[in-house]
């Protein structure tokens, strides 16, 4: 019974190491979090032992007394949180709810519509290697060149032509919001269901500062680590009519065992975005992107070449559209990097360059509002990253200005 550090001080060390580095560098990959101490502690705890096959008071093994308790208030938190019918929340991870939402709606060759991939989709979506491209017949839809917007008349128009029997709303890289009740017409006027992925949004629905997709869709799937802020997770909600199918594309038909100590670490996370707290974070992680937008999109930075694609957001993310910058997606990551700021590149709409390169960059904002920047540090933020995108720049002035930022924000101070 010795601790990490004692019995394994090599994977203690690299453990160490990545604590220091979230806590001395600015993260702002889109898709992250810092996960409250209290998550940290429920996903650590003994519930890792469990097996709990099945669902609360009807399980396929003995001693579940104490995990359906919180299996259920995960459950209950998450239905009062967003308004839905049914949830399921054991599926590992985002891909997982997906798989198990699709296998619950549709069998292999039936067609759906995704949001292509290198439109802001997620590779569940129907990319071509992903099970979702090789399972189905895939119809992808687009951003209109002009707007980045999504074209609901393409969607309209090729709903009608190909008949799909599910249509997925919802992206991974883009920085407006989806009309969830025009994708529903869509669906309805050809009989297809409509299913929201809402991975990267969901903390702003739950604080209110999004439309929720829950009364448009028949299934919303989300992850819970993203602007939820949760442990990394998925989680299923429905209609009460699907939760049957749903409940049984889950388990068994997709996993064995649920991670009960994840869920544990799932229920805290809901209880915490019901609070005020969290609301006023998705505040200011929305008003933190709205200020990078403005900052990438003045003169200086525009002279580099580099653009705001869509020309702002209403998110939690930007966009950064690289096509007339020296710069590549690749170099530009690598650039914010040396200054200590952590993004990912990203491909654009008909991005020119290939998907290991790139030329777009993803900036997000929830991880710097959940560790507490007002205003005024995202401008700051924000003109580092303008001035470490120019042609000339001073890395080591900037690194001075992230690590200040830093340090005036402590992280895990307690670990
Ligand atoms: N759905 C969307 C929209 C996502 O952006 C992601 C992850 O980036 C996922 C699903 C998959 O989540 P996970 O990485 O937990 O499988």
């Amino acid at each position: 019974n010795s601790s990490l550090h004692e019995f394994d001080p090599d994977v203690a060390a690299a453990v160490d190491a990545e604590l220091h580095r979230q806590q001395s560098t600015l993260e702002m990959i889109a898709s992250e979090n810092f996960a409250p101490v209290a998550v940290l502690e429920a996903q650590g705890s003994v519930l890792t032992n469990k097996y709990a096959e099945g669902y609360p008071g009807r399980r396929y093994y003995g001693g579940c007394e104490h995990v359906d308790v919180i299996e259920q208030i995960a459950i209950d938190r998450i239905k009062a949180l967003f308004g839905a019918e049914a949830a399921n929340v054991q599926p590992h991870s985002g891909a997982q709810a997906n798989a198990a939402a699709m296998f619950a709606l549709l069998k292999p060759g039936d067609t759906i519509m995704g949001l292509n991939l290198a439109h802001g989709g997620h590779l569940t979506h129907g990319m071509k290697i992903n099970f979702s491209g090789k399972l189905y017949n895939v119809v992808a839809y687009h951003v209109d060149e002009q707007t980045g917007q999504v074209d609901m008349d393409e969607v309209q128009r090729l709903a009608k032509e190909h008949r799909p029997k599910l249509i997925v709303a919802g992206w991974s890289a883009y920085p407006r919001q989806l009309d969830f009740a025009a994708f529903r017409r869509v669906a309805d006027e050809v009989g297809a269901y409509l299913m929201v992925d809402m991975a990267h949004f969901a903390g702003l629905v739950a604080a209110g500062l999004h439309p929720s997709p829950v009364p448009h869709a028949h299934v919303v799937t989300t992850t819970t680590h993203k602007t939820l802020g949760g442990p990394r997770g998925g989680v299923i909600l429905s209609t009460a009519e699907l939760a049957k199918k749903i409940n049984s594309a889950v388990f068994p038909g997709q996993q064995g065992g649920p991670l009960e100590h994840v869920i544990a670490a799932k229920a805290v996370a809901f209880k915490m975005a019901a609070s005020e707290e969290f609301k006023e974070r998705q505040q200011r992680t929305l008003e933190g992107s709205r200020i990078l937008a403005e900052r990438l999109s003045q003169a200086d930075v525009a002279e580099a070449g580099v653009a705001v694609l869509s020309g702002g957001t209403d998110v939690h993310l930007v966009l950064v559209d690289l096509r007339n910058s020296e710069l590549d997606g690749q170099q530009a990551e690598d650039r914010l990097h040396e200054v200590g700021i952590t993004v990912n590149r990203n491909a654009i709409p008909n991005d020119p360059r290939p998907p290991m390169v790139t030329s777009g960059l993803r900036i997000g904002t929830p991880a710097l509002a959940t560790r507490g920047f007002t205003t005024e540090d995202f401008r700051e933020v924000a003109d580092v990253i303008a001035q470490a995108l120019k042609p000339v720049y001073d890395a080591e002035a900037l690194r001075g200005r992230v690590s200040a930022l830093a340090a005036k924000h402590p992280l895990y101070s307690t670990l």
